[in-house]
């Protein structure tokens, strides 16, 4: 009897100990947290990540940065870019890419892809139905010319019913892109948080989001975390890629 509860005890602190261990490991896996956690969110469907056939020969993974282009950065994650043979599309603000169209015309000629970042950051689920169509069509005829613009990310990753309506219809039948490999890098200055986490974490299929921006420093961080992430994903079999790219080899999902 005495042996028998025993033996009980022992299976169930082994099993909460498992159980324990598994949550606290997945839990700083943000690419498979937000997996769990995509469906359970309520709201207007957006693109998390998408879904490989797992008979390619290479996993990948979608490389988003947002905020820019900033002249302090900018240059530097392109080269980055370059040596890494990766490609990205830029979620730009109206605001600074209407400064900086030469930049434009860089990101592109290496390659990449722009997208509508709305005018200014300020949260898109702020915005007057007016205010938000004005966003919208300011950011995207400053890119119109150099790529179709298929895709916007609402800014601060807000949005309600009222911004998707809009972004989702004509004239700008746009896909609503978040991500699923997240790592709060606007906000936690330390690299190698967002280092360890995306080298680790990324998934075939993954949606990376980073951010280029003078202010705190965000470009500088995502240049020096670029430089680590990309030779590591590289060595695990990924090929990063801009959506368009990995829309072309894997079906985006959206949630
Ligand atoms: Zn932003």
């Amino acid at each position: 009897m005495i042996r028998q509860l025993l033996c009980r005890l022992v299976v169930s602190n082994t099993l909460r100990v498992c159980v324990f261990t598994y949550i606290v490991i997945n839990t700083i896996s943000c690419a498979h947290l937000s997996r769990w956690i995509g469906p359970l969110i309520k709201g207007e469907p957006a693109i998390f990540n998408a879904s490989c056939p797992a008979q390619l020969e290479k996993k990948y993974a979608a490389l988003t940065i947002d905020d820019g282009p900033s002249d302090e950065h900018m240059r530097n994650i392109l080269k980055v870019l370059a040596e890494n043979q990766a490609t990205a599309t830029f979620f730009v603000t109206g605001a600074e890419a209407e400064k900086r169209r030469a930049l434009l015309i860089d990101i592109v000629n290496a390659g990449h892809e722009l997208a509508n970042h709305t005018y200014t950051d300020i949260a898109s689920k702020k915005l007057s139905v007016e205010e938000a169509r004005a966003s919208l069509a300011q950011t995207h005829a400053l890119i119109e010319d150099f790529n179709p613009v298929r895709y916007v990310r609402p800014a601060k990753g807000s949005y309600g019913k009222v911004f998707a309506d809009i972004a989702g219809s004509e004239p700008f039948n746009y896909e609503l892109v978040l991500g699923d490999m997240y790592t709060l890098d606007h906000l936690i200055e330390w690299s190698a948080w967002h280092n360890f986490l995306i080298s680790r974490s990324t998934l075939n299929g993954s949606v990376i989001i980073l951010h280029d921006s003078a202010d705190r420093r965000r470009g500088e961080r995502t240049t020096k975390v670029l430089s680590y992430v990309l030779p590591k994903l590289k060595r695990r079999g990924f090929e990063i890629v801009s959506l368009n790219a990995l829309a072309e080899v894997c079906e985006l999902r959206k949630r």
